[in-house]
């Protein structure tokens, strides 16, 4: 079977998918677990990346430097199956690789550096970051409150990027036909763009989080045609990829 496809692509979400961690929460968890409560106290107010600036900012006022944030990223748990799985699977030649999340782009930088793999994704679609000469590190949303054009979907993507629309608009940007496209997702926010995958496509879905439950509840519903696979350690998605 494997030989009748001739060019994939992977899309991974980043956090809980490619990275065993949530960087958002991980890098207060680890430097300063009381902005880590408030930011748990506050997530049905400010709107998550919002909230994620906020807090950086608050750590930045308070002394925190930009050592101990690229620290806590770097010792992030990260499964050392992924780093071999997208390594041999990139390897074989015929896969490209695309990142899109809700973190942003100096966190998974930041991670990728440090497995190696800084030259994996063909491109990295996320909210965008950089450090300021004080250390502080700037986040922002990918589509800001104002901006002229907001997104459109209608199954429940934060107002921030729609990862359905963001997909649509890679694969048009790219004009390359990928045979089959895998998805490899945890959250409740990578349902809206697996369904926009074909039948001949698949999801890989870690178990026991967000993603499993959309699929389970509304799956059917909304008319979900990708094949589904489910796995709960990198060491499966290793093993799924080494059969490709
Ligand atoms: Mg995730
Ligand atoms: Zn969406």
């Amino acid at each position: 079977m494997a030989s009748l496809v001739g060019r994939q692509l992977i899309v991974f979400d980043f956090d809980w998918s490619m990275a065993d961690q949530d960087t958002d929460r991980w890098i207060f968890e680890v430097n300063a677990p009381d902005l880590r409560r408030k930011m748990k106290n506050l997530k049905d107010e400010v709107q998550w990346t919002d909230l994620v600036a906020q807090s950086l900012r608050e750590f930045h006022a308070r002394g925190g430097k930009r050592e101990q944030i690229e620290e806590a990223l770097r010792t992030m748990p990260f499964h050392p199956a992924m780093v071999r799985a997208v390594q041999n699977l990139k390897a074989g030649g015929k896969t490209s690789f695309l990142c899109l999340s809700n973190a942003n782009s100096i966190f998974i930088s930041t991670i990728l550096k440090s497995k190696g793999l800084s030259d994996l994704f063909e491109e990295i679609v996320t909210n965008p970051a950089e450090w300021d000469p004080n250390g502080l590190l700037k986040v922002r949303r990918r589509i800001a409150p104002d901006a002229p054009y907001q997104h459109q979907c209608k199954v429940g993507c934060s107002p921030n990027m729609c990862k359905g629309e963001e997909l649509d608009a890679f694969l048009e940007r790219h004009g390359v036909h990928f045979d089959r496209i895998i998805y490899v997702g945890d959250g409740s926010n990578d349902f809206c763009p697996i369904l926009r995958l074909r039948s001949q496509d698949m999801i890989l879905c870690r178990k026991f989080r967000g993603l499993e439950r959309r699929i389970a509840k509304e799956g059917e519903k909304e008319g979900l045609k990708c094949q589904v696979r489910y796995w709960a350690g990198a060491w499966e998605v290793e093993e799924i990829f080494g059969s490709l």
